[in-house]
């Protein structure tokens, strides 16, 4: 029987399964996935949160955890428990040199990466170098990976792993890591989730998925069924405003629009609906696929004027593009006359000091609703630029409720054997909102500490058995 059955296929399951053939236990990944688009949504991701006291290879100055914390409890309006959020962020200060020893490359930030020098330690090649890295060296020590296996329930007894089955086969193991992310790429259960709004429109049905479609929230459903205690609420995830062009799947980070702090956001009445320069983008950006989420028609759009332009990482298509403010409204079909009314109130409003996209500077607007408190400026240069946006779905937020030791729980009893990471327990440390990079750090830290706990639990059941077979 193998000791350590690993489920997924993303950073999380390899972080577990690298760190349970490391102690020692034989180990069988199964991935759902083909191998062509193995990895999940960690093959989109670039970097990594990190804390750090001083300045550390790729990362500038420090980041203390005190920092890092009050960033999480900002975002995440308090949503978020302590214990389980600091254990993340120590963790993330070690984690980098076993990453190295496993083949993954760091790099600083190229200029375009707003802010993000000082906290984020970026992956050379991005994540699907990481990922590739990781099943390299995976494979190297001898852990068996299976690609088109997705698994479709356990077998539990009194919250004790037995076997997984994909399909008709039964696979059993001493100990299991879950780590099929979450259910974003779930359709179905995303329409349930966010339901119908006061205007009747079934909002989801307007939402794009900007990563894997097989995190299908299959095994998540499951262990709901099973009684598995559950943290989270399934309408809450990392939810950005995207290019309304991309992609129903795997549109990827090529598909953000990073202009919204630069100019103002309006939507299908071309009306503004919220503060577009509350605080620095990275911190903010994962706020703003909800808030278009509840505008009429989940559309939005995203205009600046030229001063902007070489100011944030250009899209990689481009925008409509207007010689005036009235032929923009034109081009993109919004009406002229409130559009015209709300570009002049809030040109009107700004009060201009001195700008400075790297600081939360003094520019902003004064007598319009909403404000704009950082970064206004009038919208008055052309050419004009207007960006459609979509919410862009990256990953939910309900999960299985864990202690320190990422053990499943159920009726507040830890499971001895059965263990979770990434995704399908990131609701612990996030219960809403984002800052950039966390979701890799809860990933790595509990990959880790999932793989170790499930090697752990593998040997012990050998020993007992041994026993047994002594005694007898
Ligand atoms: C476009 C994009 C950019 C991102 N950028 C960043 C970033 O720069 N930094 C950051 O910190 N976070 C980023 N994230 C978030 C980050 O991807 C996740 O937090 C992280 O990858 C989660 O890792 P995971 O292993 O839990 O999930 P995933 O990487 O999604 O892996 C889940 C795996 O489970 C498999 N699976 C699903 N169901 C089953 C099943 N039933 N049986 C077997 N296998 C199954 C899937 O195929 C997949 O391989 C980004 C996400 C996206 C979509």
């Amino acid at each position: 029987m193998i000791d350590v059955l690993v489920i997924g296929g993303g950073n999380a399951a390899l972080c577990a399964a690298l760190m349970a053939r490391e102690a020692g236990a034989s180990v069988l990944l199964l991935e759902a996935a083909p191998r062509e688009w193995r990895g999940g949504n960690s093959g989109h991701t670039r970097n990594l949160r990190c804390m750090h006291d001083a300045p550390q290879d790729v990362l500038v100055d420090a980041y203390t955890e005190e920092e890092y914390w009050q960033d999480l409890l900002k975002v995440t309006g308090g949503l978020t428990d302590e214990h389980l959020a600091r254990l993340t962020i120590r963790a993330s200060s070690t984690c980098r040199d076993w990453m190295r020893k496993h083949g993954v490359h760091f790099q600083p930030p190229l200029s375009g990466a707003l802010h993000v020098a000082r906290t984020n330690a970026f992956f050379m090649g991005g994540g699907k170098a990481l990922v590739n890295a990781f099943y390299r060296s995976a494979e190297q020590l001898g852990v068996q990976i299976r690609y088109n296996s997705p698994v479709d329930r356990l077998d539990l007894v009194d919250g004790e792993f037995k076997a997984a089955y994909v399909g008709d086969e039964r696979i059993e193991a001493r100990a299991c890591v879950l780590a099929a992310g979450g259910f974003e790429s779930n359709l179905d259960w995303m329409r349930e989730a966010w339901g119908q709004n006061e205007r009747g429109e079934w909002p989801a049905d307007n939402f794009l998925i900007r990563g894997t479609r097989y995190n299908q929230g299959v095994l998540l459903k499951h262990m709901m069924a099973q009684g598995a205690d559950m943290i989270g609420d399934p309408s809450q995830s990392h939810c950005v405003a995207i290019d309304a062009r991309a992609p129903l799947y795997d549109g990827g980070i090529c598909t953000r629009i990073d202009c919204v702090s630069l100019g103002v956001v309006v939507n299908r009445d071309a009306e503004r609906f919220y503060d577009e320069g509350e605080d620095f983008w990275p911190k903010r950006y994962a706020i703003w696929g909800r808030l278009v989420a509840q505008q009429p028609g989940q559309i939005a759009y995203s205009i600046i004027d030229a001063k902007a332009v070489g100011r944030f990482m250009p899209p990689v298509f481009p925008g409509v593009k207007a010689n005036s403010l009235p032929e923009l409204a034109r081009a993109i079909g919004l009406d002229e006359t409130t559009f015209m009314q709300t570009l002049n109130d809030y040109n009107a409003a700004c009060k201009v000091g001195t700008f400075d996209h790297t600081a939360l500077d003094d520019c902003h607007t004064e007598g319009v609703q909403p404000a704009k408190t950082h970064w206004a400026l009038p919208i008055d240069t052309g050419p004009f630029y207007a960006y459609a946006v979509r919410p862009g779905i990256t990953f939910t937020y309900l999960g299985l409720k864990v202690n320190d030791q990422a053990a499943v729980h159920f009726g507040g009893q830890a499971s001895d054997n059965l263990f979770v990471a990434g995704e399908m327990m990131a609701g612990n440390v996030l219960g809403k909102g984002y800052t950039a990079g966390v979701g890799m750090s809860i990933g790595t830290a509990f990959g880790r500490i999932a793989g170790t706990q499930a090697a752990k639990a593998a040997k012990a059941a050998v020993t007992v058995k041994e026993a047994r077979r002594a005694v007898a």
